[in-house]
């Protein structure tokens, strides 16, 4: 065991501080890794605020972060993936059983022992719960660690881990490619990553914003059309037409607005996770045979597909590389949608702790 610097939260109502936490040394199959680059998730927030109790309670101190790019340091002997000084990435999954349906079929975030990056508990009992990337090092089973393309600048790809895998996957999934109407709704750290994306795949998309000024900014990253949803008229005009909509709103929200805008047998899928429950209207789904899906990230395999895929076509999240000491106005920021689009922390700030 080694100590590792952090920052952590002690309670849901305390600001993020500098801590010092235990790594593991590396066992056989594990990678360690010099953290350079995290990314600031929205799940981060609701995590350290303990937003989403009634599904998973925090257990604190947590050391959140999962949009986590860096160096390898060091392999285990029975490592065959990596090497000291690779570039790679860790998202939000750091372990799964391997062996149940949904780990064989690669979709590791839905096995029943899924370990999640932070708040899962330990296995190995370094600490109570496994903790995340805001931290100088983590160390990581070989089979969780994704290889990071090297022309990518490396701010730039952490949110790739989280964000980028959890609108690639559903998009995916729900067949987005050239020719097909797309929404996406909410532009922040998911939203752009989803704009950027379906873009690539050939899609027409649609913005659909609450922050007017957000407008230049949703055109320049790949919307062929925005919409300010507070507008009814504007929404309106797009009633019946959309074979597919992302949901990335962080907060509750008419959920049938959107609903409304789908053409038969359209979807809607929600990666947005809101504190609160939505309300559905059952005419909403049922008159135009519509349906309404969830989608949790994406499976390993997956993940660095996307990855891959980001590299051939020279896509990274648009980043605000910020030190660690200014997390929680960073945090702050968040919840007044002031982000463009994601905020990155550069570990090397954590040095000065
Ligand atoms: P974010 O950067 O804060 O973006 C959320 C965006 O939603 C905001 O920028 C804003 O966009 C819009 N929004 C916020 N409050 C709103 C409200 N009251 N009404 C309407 N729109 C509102 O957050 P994020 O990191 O992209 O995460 C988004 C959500 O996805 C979070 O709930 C997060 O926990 C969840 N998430 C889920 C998964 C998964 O696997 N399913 C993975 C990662 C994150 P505009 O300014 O454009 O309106
Ligand atoms: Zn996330």
């Amino acid at each position: 065991m080694y100590n590792a610097k952090a920052y952590s939260a002690a309670s849901a109502t305390s600001p993020l501080a500098s801590d010092t936490i235990p790594r593991r040394d590396p066992t056989e199959h594990d990678v360690q890794i010099e953290i350079l680059f995290c990314g600031i998730c929205h799940s981060d927030l609701h995590s350290v605020r303990n937003e989403w109790s009634d599904f998973m309670s925090t257990t604190y101190p947590i050391v959140p972060g999962h949009e986590i790019v860096g160096r390898v340091t060091k392999v285990g002997s029975a490592v065959t993936k990596y090497k000291p000084g690779d570039a790679v990435g860790v998202g939000c999954m750091v372990d799964s059983d391997g062996t149940c349906p949904h780990c064989k079929d690669g979709l590791e975030q839905f096995c029943q022992n899924m370990i999640l990056t932070y708040n899962s508990p330990d296995k190995h009992k370094t600490a109570p719960v496994t903790y995340g990337g805001y931290s100088d090092s983590v160390v990581v089973n070989e089979r969780f660690v994704l290889r990071v393309p090297e022309n990518l600048d490396l701010a730039g790809v952490a949110p790739l881990l989280c964000a980028g895998i959890t609108t690639y996957s559903p998009l995916r999934h729900w067949g987005v490619t050239k020719g097909k109407k797309v929404g996406v709704v909410g532009l922040g750290g998911l939203g752009h990553m989803g704009v950027k994306l379906a873009h690539a795949f050939g899609a027409h998309v649609v913005v659909f914003t609450t922050s007017p000024d957000k407008t230049e900014d949703a055109l320049r990253l790949g919307a062929d059309e925005v919409v300010v949803s507070r507008n009814a008229d504007e929404m309106q005009k797009h009633a019946g037409s959309f074979d597919f909509i992302l949901d990335t709103v962080s907060a509750k929200h008419d959920i049938n607005a959107y609903l409304n805008l789908l053409t038969r047998d359209g979807n809607i899928t929600l990666v947005g996770a809101p504190e609160k429950p939505l309300d559905v209207a059952a005419f909403s789904l049922i008159m135009a045979r519509r349906s309404l899906s969830g989608s949790s990230i994406g499976g390993i395999a997956e993940t660095q597909e996307m990855l891959d895929f980001c590299g051939q076509h020279n896509i990274t999240a648009d980043v605000e590389v910020i030190p660690i000491q200014k997390v929680n106005e960073a945090y702050d920021r968040l919840l007044k949608s002031d982000v463009k689009y994601r905020f990155v922390i550069d570990m090397a700030s954590l040095k000065s702790e």
